[in-house]
């Protein structure tokens, strides 16, 4: 583990608390209230996706507790790390935000290339397997760990990351960005892996109009997620979080927002 920079004291004594809600379901100047009504409109949501309660908060712990490329949970639960972690599924730069920079760690597969603008930084955890930070587990998906555990060729969008919380034991799936031809690779390995990883959470970007992806028209990559999340939810009972790429999705449990 690198060393702590100066930050890393600071944030000890004081958590981490989001400055501002950038938009999406919580739009700037809602006030807590709001947030915290909508919150608990999505945990309910969550909670009625047979997911029980008790899962639903560890899950929730572990949504707050990390920066998922671009995007932050606003949820009522209490983050498990007391340092400032950001964790990337790959190199697009819409994926990379100024605010990198401030990280105490900036989880990232090792055999990433850094784009140039981020060349300098100097609170990159490289992850070649699994990283231990705290109470939560990191372990990076990669291509070749991939293919070995669906026993075919797969070569995604981005690296996955399997966040799990050590002492509970529950898991959550972060997949940043992904292509057409991952959301098959996608349902392999959840169904190979759901109940032996004890995965209660999927993250996923929620397309809208976006082009290119492997698919034909915007509108087919987005029928394509939708399709696979109603299967994760209505079958294995897996709550789904959407990461607006750029749109919200109605499918989403919980929705991120980008900052
Ligand atoms: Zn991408």
């Amino acid at each position: 583990m690198p060393k702590m920079n100066g930050l890393t004291k600071r944030v000890r004594s004081k958590p981490f608390r989001p400055k501002g809600y950038g938009g999406g379901a919580y739009s700037a100047g809602a006030s807590p209230s709001n947030i915290a009504a909508t919150a608990s409109r999505q945990a309910s949501a969550a909670a009625t996706n047979k997911l029980p309660t008790r899962a639903l908060d560890e899950v929730m712990s572990i949504l707050v507790s990390v920066q998922w490329d671009c995007w932050r949970f606003m949820l009522p639960a209490k983050p498990l790390l007391d340092l400032d972690v950001a964790v990337v599924s790959h190199g697009d730069l819409d994926h990379w935000h100024q605010n990198f920079w401030e990280k105490d760690l900036l989880l990232v597969p090792w055999w990433l290339r850094i784009p140039d603008r981020f060349s300098c930084l100097k609170n990159i955890y490289p992850v070649g397997s699994t990283a231990s930070v705290g109470q939560l587990e990191f372990k990076v998906l990669g291509k070749t760990m991939l293919e070995a555990a669906l026993h075919r060729k797969v070569d995604t969008h981005a690296y996955w990351w399997l966040v799990r919380n050590k002492r509970r034991n529950v898991s959550t799936l972060f997949v940043g960005d992904l292509d057409l031809s991952d959301v098959d690779a996608l349902q392999e390995f959840i169904n190979h892996y759901s109940r032996r990883c004890n995965i209660r959470c999927l993250l996923l970007p929620s397309f809208g109009g976006v082009m290119g992806h492997g698919a034909r028209t915007p509108a087919e990559l987005q029928r394509s997620v939708q399709n696979i999340v109603q299967k994760l939810k209505g079958e294995l009972g897996i709550a789904v979080g959407s990461l607006p790429h750029p749109v919200n999705a109605g499918w989403a449990d919980f929705t991120a927002t980008r900052i």
